[in-house]
């Protein structure tokens, strides 16, 4: 219950204790007893005939319960401190499934385990019950999942806002080597952990006209939207490590303001009766298959402006029943933009300030740019959104004209402070005007924010030196660096009990609460007895991920060979092409030589292309057409098997994480802002070859250049080598082993029947290698064999394994909501 709605907004501490809790009932037999009354009572099912799925609810809906104890106190006290809010504005939150990740934080794993196990029932079984909840990409969803959990960690009181589609991500589906993509239908079976708010619903505006009024001599404008829509709120409790804090995660789902139409229906028109809700509906139906490019379409801006919209309503009428004044706004509140999609903000609040609480233009800028700050994460141009004004004029036409405004009077100041320079202005301007105006949300986002932020020291660097270069020159201490982070309770605690248990053993279970701790580790890297135990554990995850394999592919591999992991989304800058072309250079290398002591190595591969991605999905295509041909030869005696998992989502990830040895992070440098995949399976020990890009050069600095394996062009040199006219034949020309794939593939032996297949892939890179793949392929070549040689000598790789997990507790997103929280929000971490 985060809403307390009633007049008196703070409950006296009187009141409070007349409402007081139930206390809390933590042992088994309670607990037991709590589950069975779910089942009974909420799930409606007799223990007798309760499917997997039933119970898996009546679990849910306990744990529920116990978060609501904590989310109830949390939230008054809230109310009661008047402190700061945090409200995190994100288009994705990819939080997978809540199950474990309660049960950990709340401290109940074991008692619900024993306390199934009265009742016949696995927990661990129970846990695949639960559908993932995909609502993003990838990294950037991913992101805003951890940094709710590390707010709740730290007792910060936050919000996050986003969208609850129907449908999240597609399911990935592999057929004849080719991705299908198939709709998600994560919410078939209902969603324990949320609670409907139908009484928490905002009207959202479209279209229609701009009504000048004038009042007093001045002119107020008035928006008449043509259509609108109605968001609802949907509450998910986020619970924080040791059950200290709960918060919000309130996602909006569009409804109809008038779903039926009864004079069509009467009419016998049945299905234009229901034309306004499919249309209004469709806003919160699917998230868009892409964060790379945006997707041109106006319903990806209606789902921005929607939710965007809803969630200022929404804060607003919580800030002024708290707190009355709304220019108090920037001490109550900080608004938090994860990329551009909700950058509209800007916009949007400014109309709430001008034109519904009639504050002047000047100081609702300040209230505005003291509120709102923003986080890039792209510096990929074809990445960086912008909307036809011709777009935004119809669908938005106040927000339309307040862009204008703001636009022209930030040219104007820059033109009296002497800052005259056409290319400047032409730069930082809110409007594209090559080729077609379009308003760039990036430059909106950075002119209405206090902050902006990159997510590794060299995206951030870079952000300075080209896409914001200009920004940076006129807003010198605007752009600051807030490293991403990733939340061990998931990515440790919860994807690897065993690691976590040694690690407890070794350094003490303080190291759970505080990353700092992990250190300690170091001290006992070399130690041959905890070698031996980390070593163990690592076997046993590859087992286990071994099953998977075989029951998911009916591919055997051997859980003593090297796991070559590499597990993102399908993209070109990620470069899974590299990696399958020296897979084939090193399966021609073993047909050359099958006598050789090869180093038994399992390359495993998973990730999502979107759907309308074609190379990429070529590329998917060509993995599995390798993985074919490679699995069964017997001249490489199963020394070399290629994977590729399909449907990759967290869970799988939690899956593969604690099992890979190495860690491909092999994106062009320059290209990958940060990356959080990569202190994940540093995290759990893989070791990771890789660029020097995002934050993999952060990793480099904290393990050390003796375990990691570096290898590649630079940023800078990458930057060169476009700027010199890049001949990708000439380089293809030097490279015999190079050569030598290309011929392979020429063959058509991954592609019998049909040898042209890969052509224009392979012509694609000869004549626009873009993401110099054949410029790096030597070099990844030779260091991937450096990494043979190391797996060859056990004790320094377990040496160099256990240094990555002691030297990674930095990228625990705990120290990077406290950079947030320090230099961004002005918020501080309480204590209760
Ligand atoms: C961490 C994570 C990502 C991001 O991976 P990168 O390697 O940083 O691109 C994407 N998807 C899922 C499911 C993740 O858990």
């Amino acid at each position: 219950m985060n809403e307390i709605r009633p007049k008196a907004t703070v409950p006296s501490a009187e009141v409070a204790s007349r409402i007081a809790l139930p206390a809390q009932d933590e042992d088994v037999a309670t607990l037991r007893r709590a589950v069975v009354a779910k089942l009974t009572y909420a799930v409606g099912k007799d223990p007798i005939v309760a499917n997997e799925r039933d119970w898996f609810v009546a679990v849910a809906l306990t744990v529920r319960d116990r978060i609501v104890d904590r989310w109830m106190p949390s939230t008054r006290s809230n109310y009661a401190s008047g402190d700061k809010r945090v409200y995190y504005l994100s288009l994705e939150f990819l939080i997978g499934r809540l199950l474990y990740d309660s049960l950990n934080n709340l401290g109940l794993t074991d008692t619900m385990r024993a306390a199934l196990s009265e009742l016949g029932v696995d927990l661990d079984r129970l846990r695949s019950s639960e559908p993932d909840a995909a609502l993003g990409n990838g990294g950037l969803g991913r992101l805003a999942a951890c940094f709710m959990e590390s707010m709740a960690s730290l007792s910060i009181p936050a919000y996050g806002y986003g969208i609850r589609y129907d449908h999240g991500l597609f399911r990935q589906v592999i057929k004849d080597g080719w991705q299908q993509e198939y709709p998600e239908d994560w919410l078939s079976f209902g969603n324990p952990w949320e609670f409907e708010r139908p009484e928490v619903e905002y009207p959202i505006g479209f279209g229609g006209s701009v009504e000048p009024v004038s009042e007093d001599g001045a002119t107020r404008y008035v928006w008449h939207p043509g259509d609108v829509v109605d968001a609802v709120a949907y509450d998910t409790p986020v619970v924080g490590w040791r059950g200290r804090h709960v918060n919000t995660l309130r996602l909006w789902s569009a409804r109809a303001t008038n779903p039926l139409r009864l004079d069509a229906f009467n009419e016998g028109d049945y299905v234009g009766a229901h034309s306004g809700r499919v249309w209004a509906e469709a806003i919160s139906d699917v998230l868009y298959p892409s964060d790379e490019t945006p997707a041109g379409q106006e319903l990806r801006l209606r789902q921005e402006y929607f939710f965007t919209a809803a969630s200022l309503q929404d804060l607003i009428r919580r800030h002024l029943n708290q707190h009355k004044d709304i220019r108090t706004l920037p001490d109550k509140v900080a608004i938090q933009l994860n990329d551009t999609h909700p950058a509209i903000a800007v916009a949007e609040l400014m109309r709430i300030l001008v034109d519904l609480h009639n504050i002047p233009w000047a100081e609702a800028w300040e209230i505005t740019n003291a509120t709102i700050s923003y986080t890039n994460h792209t510096l990929m141009p074809e990445a960086l959104e912008t909307w036809p004004v011709a777009l935004m004029g119809r669908l938005l036409p106040r927000h339309m004209q307040i862009i204008f405004m703001i636009n022209g009077l930030h040219l104007d100041s820059l033109r009296q402070s002497g800052k005259n320079d056409d290319a400047l202005l032409s730069s930082v301007s809110l409007i594209d005007e090559q080729g077609g105006r379009r308003v760039r949300m990036g430059n909106l986002a950075f002119l209405g924010a206090h902050k902006v932020n990159g997510v590794s020291a060299l995206h951030t660097d870079l952000l300075k030196q080209t896409v914001f270069r200009d920004f940076n020159s006129v807003y010198p201490d605007r752009i600051v660096n807030k490293t991403n982070g990733i939340t061990f309770r998931r990515w440790l605690f919860e994807a690897n009990p065993g690691l976590t248990r040694l690690i407890v053993d070794a350094v003490g279970e303080r190291a759970m609460d505080d990353a700092g701790e992990l250190t300690k580790l170091a001290a006992v890297a070399g130690d041959a007895s905890f070698q031996e135990k980390y070593a163990a554990n690592r076997r046993a995850k590859k087992a286990a991920l071994s099953d998977l394999i075989a029951e998911r592919l009916d591919i055997k591999v051997d859980p003593d060979a090297l796991f070559d992991v590499q597990i993102k989304r399908i993209h070109e800058y990620k470069r899974q092409f590299l990696n399958i072309l020296e897979t084939i250079a090193l399966y021609n290398a073993m047909r050359a030589q099958p006598q050789r002591d090869w180093v038994p190595r399992v390359k495993i591969f998973a990730g999502k292309a979107a759907a309308s991605y074609h190379r990429a999905k070529l590329i998917i295509k060509l993995i599995n057409d390798v993985a074919k041909v490679v699995n069964s030869d017997p001249t490489v005696q199963g020394k070399l098997k290629v994977v590729f998992l399909p449907n990759y989502n967290v869970s799988l990830a939690e899956n593969i994480i604690p099992a890979a040895d190495l860690s491909e992070q092999i994106s062009t440098a320059g290209m990958e802002a940060s990356g959080t995949g990569n202190m994940k399976l540093a995290l759990n020990g893989g070791l990771t070859i890789g660029t020097m890009d995002g934050a993999n050069v952060e990793i480099y600095d904290r393990v050390g250049a003796d375990n990691i394996f570096i290898f590649g062009l630079t940023a800078a040199e990458v930057t060169k080598r476009w700027s010199g006219g890049y001949d990708a034949r000439a380089t293809l020309a030097a490279s015999p082993m190079l050569s030598d794939v290309f011929d392979t593939i020429y063959s058509g032996i991954f592609s019998p029947g049909e040898s042209g297949r890969y052509t224009g892939l392979l012509d694609g890179l000869l004549n626009d290698d873009r993401f110099l793949v054949t410029a790096d392929f030597d070099a990844y070549y030779a260091r991937q064999r450096d990494v043979a040689t190391l797996w060859r000598n056990r004790e320094e790789w377990w040496k160099a394994a256990i240094l990555n997990t002691a030297n990674v507790g930095f990228f625990s997103s705990d120290r990077t909501i406290r950079e947030y929280s320090d230099e961004i929000w002005n918020v501080h971490p309480r204590t209760d």
